[in-house]
């Protein structure tokens, strides 16, 4: 069964029985539960536009693996088209959640681990690839969905990984057992990671020689002993345990990240994918930084057109759309997101063939989107609180409109224009304030700083990338030198 339904998901979420805990308490069910409900909503949309039968085209592939129809959050990009739907994919999934849906930093994490150990194979005479490509088929064929797991911990910044005070700030191989290793460390921020069926686990950053044993790729099933998962907390997440869910704002879903422990944890050799190649370390975390960041001018560039949609409806509730600064701040709004959306579809473009076969971002553009993300959606969000009145923050809640004393002076003065009543005025300004400042900001905002490598990142990679030199010259032919 190349293709899950959302429900098969859900169930199998249920039946996983991995380590998860919110708040200090273990949990059961995720899915289930209120806190991790809407991000495994998210994760599970990925599962059903699969199925819409007008949404094929973009969440399906044909894999080159095993010939089957698979879900296009498991496909091999093989060439710039593919490159493009991921981009566009993304957005429609950003338009429909609001939110980070978590699938695509595994996706991104398949195909760069693809095409490095293709490469690590070519120069060390190592068999990865071909692990790599066996797990791949169990991925596309079960519709399976496996967490990438980059950040480590990182103790004191300004020291590498083997000078650490304590060895285990990054995830390291602390054993090697027949048949496999075993290893210890935490990874930080995993994107979906208590909604996923399988982990990846690849280095954070490019290693030395004394680095070796923390120069390690591997995947292990979600449910492996020794493997735990802690859910990270967010603003406002607590809204999702009262019984009126309309002041959630997005009611149905949101994004999630967590610390996931690694406990000296037996990883099987058909399981390991680079172990102690140190060279590799960095060129794999570029890899992926660059299919990342690309990702993030799709799925963030969704999210920005559900604030514009959001803004608007509040400006014509407020009968403000028709003034000419209104128009204008609507119309910078666009202006930003669509640029947001052009690096990454440019990066798509400019894709490049791998030794694998596997296609590749632009990694010029690919940063030069992402370092646009870490500030255009702060701008978008300045413009729709603009648009939005101090009410945002202000506002009563829907309870209180329920109140016999007190609902009607609530639904009184909270009105716009004629036609419009406060329901459903707080129900849109909720929305902003989800995606402004609440569980949807996480993934809106502060996501788009630091997810996929913080800003200087992405400056130290487009000053690397960038061809200065030849820059120079054409400005010394033009003026005689
Ligand atoms: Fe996908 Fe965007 Fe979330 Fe990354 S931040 S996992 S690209 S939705
Ligand atoms: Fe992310």
């Amino acid at each position: 069964m190349a293709l899950k339904t959302k429900e098969q998901y859900l169930s199998s979420l249920r039946e996983l029985g991995h380590r998860v805990f919110i708040q200090g308490e273990k949990v059961a069910s995720v899915p289930d539960h209120p806190i991790s409900r809407p991000p495994a909503m998210a994760m599970a949309e990925t599962y059903q536009q699969a199925e819409q039968e007008d949404m094929k085209p973009l969440f399906t592939a044909q894999s080159h693996l095993t010939g089957e129809t698979i879900n296009r959050f498991t496909h091999i990009q093989h060439n710039i088209e593919d490159l493009v739907k991921k981009i566009l994919m993304l957005r429609e999934m950003g338009r429909k959640t609001a939110c980070c849906f978590q699938r695509c930093a595994g996706l991104d994490c398949m195909n760069s681990v693809y095409a490095i150990t293709y490469d690590l194979d070519q120069e060390y005479g190592t068999r990865y690839h071909d692990r790599f490509v066996d797990f791949m088929k169990y991925i596309q064929s079960n519709d399976y969905l496996p967490a990438a797991c980059m950040t480590d911990s990182k103790g004191d910044r300004s020291l590498p990984p083997s000078k650490q005070e304590d060895p285990d700030q990054y995830v390291h191989i602390v054993a090697e057992k027949k048949g496999g290793i075993v290893v210890r460390g935490a990874k930080m921020h995993t994107t979906g990671g208590v909604n996923s069926h399988e982990i990846i686990v690849m280095p954070t950053r490019a290693l030395q020689e004394e680095d070796k044993d923390y120069a390690v790729a591997f995947a292990v099933p979600a449910n492996t002993e020794g493997v735990t998962f802690i859910y990270g907390r967010q603003p406002s997440d607590t809204r999702r345990l009262e019984q009126n869910r309309s002041d959630t704002g997005n009611l149905y879903y949101g994004g999630c990240e967590s610390m996931v422990v690694f406990d000296d944890v037996f990883v099987p050799e058909e399981r390991i994918f680079m172990k102690g190649e140190y060279p590799f370390a960095g060129r794999l975390v570029e890899l992926f930084a660059a299919h990342h960041r690309a990702s993030y001018g799709g799925c963030k560039v969704g999210v920005g057109d559900v604030l514009i949609g959001a803004a608007t409806a509040i400006a014509e509730a407020h009968g403000t759309d028709k003034s000419a600064h209104i128009k204008d701040k609507i119309a910078e709004m666009i202006h930003l997101n669509e640029t947001l959306h052009a690096g990454a579809l440019a990066s798509a473009g400019k894709g490049y063939r791998t030794p694998s076969g596997a296609y590749a971002v632009d990694h010029l553009m690919a940063n030069v989107c992402k370092l646009n993300i870490t500030r255009f959606p702060f701008d978008i969000s300045r413009l729709a609180q603009d648009i939005a009145g101090g009410l945002l923050v202000t506002m009563p809640s829907l309870d209180d409109q329920d109140n016999p004393e007190i609902g009607p002076y609530v639904k009184k003065y909270l009105v716009g224009k004629s036609g419009v009543d406060s329901e459903k005025r707080v129900r849109i300004l909720r929305l902003i304030e989800n995606i402004t400042l609440g569980t949807g900001a996480v993934s809106y905002l502060t996501e788009s700083i630091h997810g996929a490598g913080s800003p200087q990142a992405q400056k130290i990679m487009i000053t690397r990338l960038a061809d200065i030199e030849s820059a120079k010259s054409c400005a010394y032919k033009l003026c005689g030198l």
